[in-house]
Order: C-alpha cells, then sequence, then structure tokens
C-alpha cells in the first residue's frame, strides 16, 4: 500500500495521541419516542488535538482502520464507554444502554468476543447495555460476519445495524441475523418531511423491521416536522441535533432535562401519541392474525349477509391457493363470484343455516382435486349473528387413504363375491353382519335371508350347543378356531360345512369375527362310499372263501343226495332238498359273481333291444299282477358299450324289485333318454310301497333287503355292474308312492373291469338326506 507522507505521520500522531490521552468520548443522547425519556447513549469519538482543536472521527478512523490501530483505539473506546456508564449508575442515574460502534477491522480480530467479554468483566458492564453498532459494509464477509454476531449474541450484547440503507442491500440478513435494532440513515431522515421517496422509505423501513420484531432508530433527527412524521410513523427510538448534539459526560448529564423537555415541546401529544399508538397496535394484531390466517394449512374466512348476500370479509390460509383460489378472488365477494353456481348453490344453504344461528354447520367438499371439511360458526353481537367464522381443513390425504382402502376392499369383495366358500361377517351379538353370495349357491336362500340373524338359527339342532361353547371359547382365547356344522339346506336337508372363525381386532378389542366356511357334503358323501366300498371288498373276499368252502361239501351232498334218490322213494323230500340244494348253488353263484374280478364282455348295443328283450320276459308275470308296464324311448340314442348280460342282469333286478313291491298293482314306467352329452339314463318309476329313508340309506349294502327272502345280494351285485360300467345307480322313494330307480350309463363304457377297492371311482352314487341336493351327475363323476 502506498503511504503518503501525511498518512504515515497521521499515524505516528494517532499513537502519541493515545499515550498522551488526547482521544475523548462524547455522548448523543437517544430518546424513546413514545414517552419521551432518555434510554440510552451513543458514543462518539473526537481527538482532542493539541493545536487543531477536536478533531471528527471521519478524520482519523478510516486510517486508524486501515492500518490496524483501530483494534487498540476500539478497546480504548469499549472500556472507556463501559467504565463511563458504570459511572453514570453508581451516581444514580437510571442504567442507560450504551452504544458503541464497532469497525470490519475488529469484529474480524481473532478472539474478539473474548475480549469484549474480558472488557464486560472488568468495567463490571451489564451486557445487556451494551450495543454494538455495526454497519453493513462488515455483512461484505458473509462467512464471519455472522458466526462473530451470533456469538456477541450469545454473550448478551445487543446489535444494531447501524446507516441502515446505505450499504449493500442486506435485506437477507435482516431475517438471518440476531439483531436487535435497526438504525435508519440520517440521510433519509434529513428529507422524510420533504422528499416523498424518502418518506416512503423510512415508512417501510419502520414497518419491516416491526414485521421482523426489530426495534428502530431514526438517527440525525434535526427538525420537529422529522419527529413528528416518524412518531406518526412509529419509529421507537430517535437520535439527533433536535434533541442534543454528541456531548462530553458531564455536559451531557448537566442537559438531561433540557433534552427531554424537547419531547414535551416538539412530539406529537402524548394523547395522540398513545392513539395512534393503539390504533397501530390493533393494526398490528389484525396484521398478525391475517399472516396467521395466511401461514395456517387450512382456510380460515368470515362472511356477513349484505344485501341480502353472503359476502366474505376475510379469506386466506394456504388451503385456499391449493384449492386454485386467492384471497383477492373470494374477499368482497360472494359464492357464486368464484364457485359454480351449482356448488355455490350447495355450499349457500350452509352459509344460510349458520347465519340462522345453527352452530356446528360443518360440510365436507371437494374442489379442484381437494377434499376439505369446513366448520361454521355464528359470532353474535346484541343477540344477532352479524357474521360468521368459517375454517376449513385439508383432508384429501384421508380421502385418498380411504380410495385406497376402498380398492383393496374391492379386490376382498371380488374374492367374497364369487368364491364358492360361504363367508360370514358375525358381530359380539352373534349376529351376522355380512352373508356373501355364494350362500345361495350352497345353501339355497339368498344372502339377504341371513343378514342380521344368529348364526345358531338355520344350524342343526345337534350342532347347536357344540358350536355355541366354540364360539365363546374363541372370543375368550382371541384365537382363530375350526370346527363343523350342519346349515339348513332351502329344499331340505342339511349342507356339512367345515368352518375356520377368525376374531377381527380393533385396538386390540374383538371388533367382529369373520367366518369362512366350505361344503363338504361332497367330501362326506365321498367319505360315506369310501365306507361302503370298504364293506364291499370286505364281504367280496368273504364271499369268494365262503363260496369255496360251501360250494364243495355241497357238491358232495348233492351227489350222495342223488345216489340215495335212487333207492329211497321219497319223492316230496327228495324234491324239497333238491330245490333248496339248488337255492344254495344260487346263493353261491351270486357270491362268486361279486368276487370273482369281472370278465366283461363288452360290445356294442343297442339299449332299446336290450331293454325289449328284458321287458317282454316279464310279459306273462305282469299281466297275472295287473301291472302295467309303459315305454319312453329316445329311440336316436346311440349304441352304448356293455356287456349285454350283466346289463340284463341289473334291469331284471331292478323290475323284478318293482313288481314285487306293488302286490296291488300299478304302473311302472320305464323311460330312457340322454343324460348330457355322454350318459344315457335308464329310469324305472313304480307305484309300489316305497322305501323309508332310513333303509335306502342301506340299500346296496349286502345282506341287507327289504324282502322278506332276499339276501340284499342283488341289488348290491347291480350296483357293482354298474359301476363297472363307469355308471351310477341313483334311487328315491317314498312310503307308498312308488320307488324311481335311475341307471346311468355311459356310451363309452371306459371303465370297464374296474375293481371294488378303488374307492375314487366309486360312483355308488344313491340319495341320501345328506346328499339329496346333489344331483347333478357332473358332482358324481368326478
Ligand atoms: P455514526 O455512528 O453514524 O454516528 C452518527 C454521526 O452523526 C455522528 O457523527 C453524529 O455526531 C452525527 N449526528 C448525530 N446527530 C446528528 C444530526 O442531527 N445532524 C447531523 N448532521 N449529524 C448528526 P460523528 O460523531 O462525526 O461520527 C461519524 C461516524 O464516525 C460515526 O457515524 C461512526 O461511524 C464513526 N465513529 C464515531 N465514533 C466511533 C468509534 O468510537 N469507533 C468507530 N469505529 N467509529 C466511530
Ligand atoms: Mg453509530
Ligand atoms: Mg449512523
Amino acid at each position: 500500500m502506498l503511504r503518503t507522507y501525511e498518512s504515515l505521520q497521521l499515524e505516528r500522531e494517532l499513537k502519541r495521541a493515545m499515550e498522551r490521552k488526547e482521544f475523548r468520548l462524547y455522548y448523543q443522547p437517544k430518546l424513546d419516542l413514545v414517552t419521551g425519556k432518555i434510554i440510552g447513549v451513543e458514543a462518539l469519538i473526537r481527538w482532542d488535538h493539541p493545536e487543531k482543536g477536536l478533531v471528527p472521527p471521519l478524520e482519523f478512523i478510516p486510517l486508524a482502520e486501515e492500518t490496524g490501530f483501530i483494534i487498540e483505539l476500539g478497546e480504548w473506546v469499549l472500556t472507556t464507554a463501559c467504565l463511563q456508564n458504570k459511572a453514570w449508575q453508581e451516581a444514580g442515574y437510571l442504567p442507560l444502554l450504551m452504544s458503541v460502534n464497532l469497525s470490519a477491522r475488529q469484529l474480524y480480530q481473532p478472539n474478539f468476543v473474548q475480549r469484549v467479554n474480558q472488557i464486560l468483566n472488568e468495567t463490571k458492564h451489564a451486557p445487556e447495555c451494551l450495543i454494538f453498532e455495526i454497519t453493513e459494509g462488515i455483512m461484505l464477509d458473509a462467512f464471519h460476519a455472522p458466526r462473530v454476531i451470533k456469538e456477541l449474541k450469545s454473550i448478551g450484547v445487543q446489535i444494531s445495524l447501524d446507516d441502515f440503507g446505505t450499504g449493500f442491500n442486506s435485506l437477507q440478513y435482516l431475517h438471518e441475523l440476531p439483531i436487535d435494532k435497526i438504525k435508519i440513515d440520517q440521510s433519509f431522515i434529513r428529507n422524510c418531511t420533504s422528499d416523498l421517496n424518502d418518506a416512503t422509505i423510512v415508512k417501510s423501513v419502520i414497518e419491516l423491521a416491526h414485521q421482523l420484531k426489530m426495534g428502530v432508530i431514526a438517527e440525525g433527527i434535526e427538525t420537529k416536522e422529522q419527529l413528528n412524521y416518524l412518531q406518526q410513523n412509529l419509529c421507537n427510538i430517535g437520535q439527533g441535533y433536535l434533541f442534543s448534539k454528541p456531548l462530553p459526560p458531564k455536559e451531557l448529564v448537566k442537559n438531561f432535562n433540557q433534552i427531554e423537555q424537547v419531547m414535551i415541546r416538539d412530539g406529537v401529544p402524548p394523547e395522540r401519541n398513545y392513539q395512534i399508538r393503539i390504533k397501530e397496535s390493533m393494526e398490528n394484531n389484525r396484521q398478525e392474525m391475517l399472516n396467521r390466517v395466511k401461514m395456517q394449512q387450512g382456510l380460515f374466512f368470515k362472511f356477513k349477509k349484505m344485501e341480502g348476500k353472503f359476502i366474505h370479509t376475510l379469506c386466506d390460509g394456504k388451503l385456499l391457493y391449493r384449492m386454485g383460489l386467492t384471497p383477492n378472488q373470494v374477499i368482497g365477494k360472494e359464492l357464486s363470484d368464484f364457485l359454480p353456481l351449482s356448488f355455490a348453490e350447495d355450499l349457500d344453504r350452509y352459509y344460510r343455516k349458520a347465519w340462522d344461528g345453527e352452530e356446528d354447520v360443518t360440510y365436507e367438499k371437494e374442489i379442484n382435486g381437494i377434499y376439505y371439511i369446513t366448520s361454521l360458526s355464528p359470532i353474535r353481537r346484541g343477540g344477532f349473528v352479524t357474521e360468521v367464522i368459517g375454517a376449513s381443513i385439508n383432508i384429501t390425504k384421508l380421502k385418498q387413504a380411504e380410495e385406497a382402502l376402498k380398492v383393496s376392499e374391492s379386490k376382498y369383495r371380488i374374492i367374497t363375491e364369487n368364491t364358492q366358500d360361504l363367508i360370514r361377517v358375525i358381530n359380539l351379538n352373534n349376529r351376522i353382519e355380512y352373508a356373501s353370495p355364494s350362500h345361495e349357491t350352497v345353501l339355497g336362500y339368498p344372502p339377504e335371508v341371513y343378514q342380521g340373524h344368529l348364526i345358531f338359527e338355520m344350524m342343526h339342532p345337534d350342532d347347536v350347543v357344540r358350536v355355541k361353547n366354540q364360539y365363546a371359547d374363541m372370543a375368550l382365547s382371541r384365537n382363530p378356531m375350526q370346527t363343523e356344522f350342519r346349515l339348513k339346506y332351502a329344499n331340505g336337508g342339511w349342507v356339512d360345512l367345515e368352518i375356520k372363525a377368525t376374531p377381527v381386532f380393533h385396538n386390540d378389542k374383538i371388533k367382529q369375527f369373520v367366518i369362512v366356511a366350505r361344503d363338504i357334503t361332497k367330501r362326506k358323501q365321498a367319505e360315506e362310499l369310501i365306507r361302503k366300498s370298504e364293506k364291499l371288498s370286505v364281504v367280496g373276499q368273504l364271499a369268494s372263501s365262503i363260496a369255496h368252502e360251501i360250494r364243495n361239501p355241497l357238491t358232495t351232498i348233492k351227489g350222495f343226495v342223488q345216489l340215495l334218490q335212487k333207492e329211497v322213494d321219497l319223492p316230496v323230500y327228495f324234491d324239497t332238498m333238491f330245490s333248496e340244494i339248488k337255492r344254495l348253488e344260487e346263493i353261491i353263484q351270486e357270491f362268486l359273481s361279486l368276487a370273482k374280478p369281472n370278465v366283461c364282455k363288452i360290445k356294442e348295443i343297442s339299449l332299446n333291444i336290450l331293454l325289449k328283450q328284458v321287458l317282454s320276459l316279464f310279459e306273462s308275470q305282469s299281466i297275472m299282477n295287473d301291472i302295467q308296464i309303459t315305454k319312453e324311448f329316445d329311440l336316436n340314442l346311440p349304441l352304448i358299450q356293455c356287456d349285454g348280460n350283466q346289463m340284463k342282469q341289473v334291469f331284471i333286478q331292478i323290475l323284478q324289485n318293482a313288481v314285487e313291491a306293488m302286490p296291488n298293482g300299478g304302473t311302472i314306467k320305464v323311460q330312457m333318454s340322454g343324460h348330457g352329452t355322454d350318459f344315457v339314463k335308464i329310469r324305472f318309476n313304480d307305484e309300489g310301497s316305497g322305501i323309508s329313508k332310513e333303509r335306502m340309506r342301506k340299500i346296496g349294502e349286502p345282506f341287507y333287503s327289504t324282502k322278506e327272502k332276499g339276501t340284499g345280494m342283488g341289488l348290491m351285485i347291480s350296483y357293482k355292474i354298474v359301476k363297472d360300467h363307469g355308471g351310477w345307480i341313483e334311487m328315491d322313494s317314498s312310503i307308498n308312492h312308488g320307488t324311481t330307480v335311475e341307471v346311468i350309463l355311459p356310451i363309452k363304457n371306459s371303465n370297464s373291469g374296474i375293481r371294488m377297492d378303488e374307492s375314487k371311482n366309486l360312483l355308488l352314487g344313491k340319495k341320501d338326506d345328506t346328499i339329496e341336493k346333489i344331483t347333478d351327475a357332473r358332482y358324481l363323476v368326478k
């Protein structure tokens, strides 16, 4: 740096001045513009030069800053100012705020904050009563300045931003830094009553400072007009020649009263000032409220009835913008001014209710994809509603969650609505809240029939007590349970169900039970078939061995009887013996045919012809018994693959039973028709005595006969033959009305030769009360 002779000279002189104690601190008072009292002073340095007299700071501070002498000088200023303030306090003056100017150089000196702290300790000065005045230029170092300022704040001193408006526009620092006061530069104050621009700036800076919760000081107040303008615009603190020039401490103290008189003489009268402040504070509150309204996530509004219309007097909040509206579109307007007419009319109803005094009017609406809920509260004055306040909150997220829930619910619905399983939701009182549509297919009643009813209502009486206990246990243990019970089928009979019941919890409390039930009638039926077939297979084996055991001795007996016949002449006895032996042989034959693996002679046969042959065998017998046999054959049926002799045996057996069941005559109807595309059905319907349900169950089992002399083998063998052909026999009977036997045979025989123990393919389909509803062949052929 090129130094001039003068500057080098000055530097030497400053150092000497310090040694010679030629520096002085002058103090300029700061007044509270509301109370008119001196609240603090600003320390301003002077150099009492032996020849030049008082040298103003601007003539030596810049050089001191340049050379670094400012550090030493600054410490002297701070120490002196603190000592002076302390002295005043000890002399009994009210504690004043001491303002000290800082240069950038000082601020960036290492350990500056510790130094300040040290000086405050040494002088026993309260940090709260010290204000550092810094200029905007200090902010140039955007890294250090904020850090040091924050440190200073942390030891308790205040920061004031000096010469505000002259330097760099540091508005952004204003809210980033912990600044307590803004000091409007005197250049703006000078013209604030003559220049509209400056007036506006001053006013705006004051408002801005207030917005930021900072105090405002005006420096350089020289006239009454300037003071009044600042007071009108709510500047907090004033400083300037109008009150006092910077003075040496002794003189300042002497002039204290006189200085405060200036405010009484030139300031705005106290009452007026008070009004201004009240108005201001009201305005502030209002502004504050509006800001809060604006900041709030929701939406806040007010309306009044004016000339029959609901006019909004206030409206703001983030939600409003979300809805795609602005306060300007709403305030001073009625609903139809900014909303589609139908929507406006809809809302108008609620507005009217609230205006008519109804409390807690709430509504839920949607605007531009935003869902919100609004509540209206009427405000009364003197018994009348004078305005209505409304508040809305955004519930879009909630709605979206609800929507998502609905989607997932609908997924479940698809399952529950389409499953073959029964799904039920049961409440804690054992009543059915929901029954799936599958109830109709499984139980024959539409689901509505069950809704609201007790779960035990259509349950088999034998199951109720057990199931009730199981439910109670589940509610207690809170664990899912599995059971079985029977429910009534619409057309009579019962449907076997396997049940899984699960408690549904809400906040750890059981709220409902969900029941999933599966129709296991088919399974039960299969089990029944297996049971029966097992019986058959055992009997088959047994029969085979018994047959052999009996046949051999029987042959011997027969031979000896024939020999005896020649020697003894008792023809009646022998006839009887032979007929009994013949009967025994027949039984054995039957046994053996049951036990023997079937050797079928499968041929393509016309059932038409075969049945006609069989019927012709019954002609004489039926005439004798006064029985009429009618035929109703579908002549278009194809040939079927079967063993003609075995099939004849089946039909003869069935017809024989029918004839025997009708001792008093009647009609036997024989019908033959297609059954689906792959089967034919031969139906024998008699008008005989009928068979009871209990007996029906046992038909087809060996050694069970409804006939006095029957062995029960005949029908069992028929079942077996039909089954071996891949078909089945269905029987239905009611006492005194007759019996219907249906033989269903496949057109193409693929099951020929099936063995009895292949239980899965056992197709001894037979109606009893547990499988009554299954009439569709598909169930049985699977
Ligand atoms: P500043 O901090 O803005 O101080 C206010 C200046 O305006 C003072 O000038 C003061 O005498 C003057 N003033 C006050 N009221 C009126 C008024 O009504 N009309 C007019 N025309 N002027 C008024 P001063 O004392 O000459 O100080 C000038 C500047 O020197 C100060 O400006 C401050 O930046 C700096 N300064 C003064 N003392 C110190 C100090 O101890 N350390 C540092 N670093 N700088 C200082
Ligand atoms: Mg200053
Ligand atoms: Mg200034």
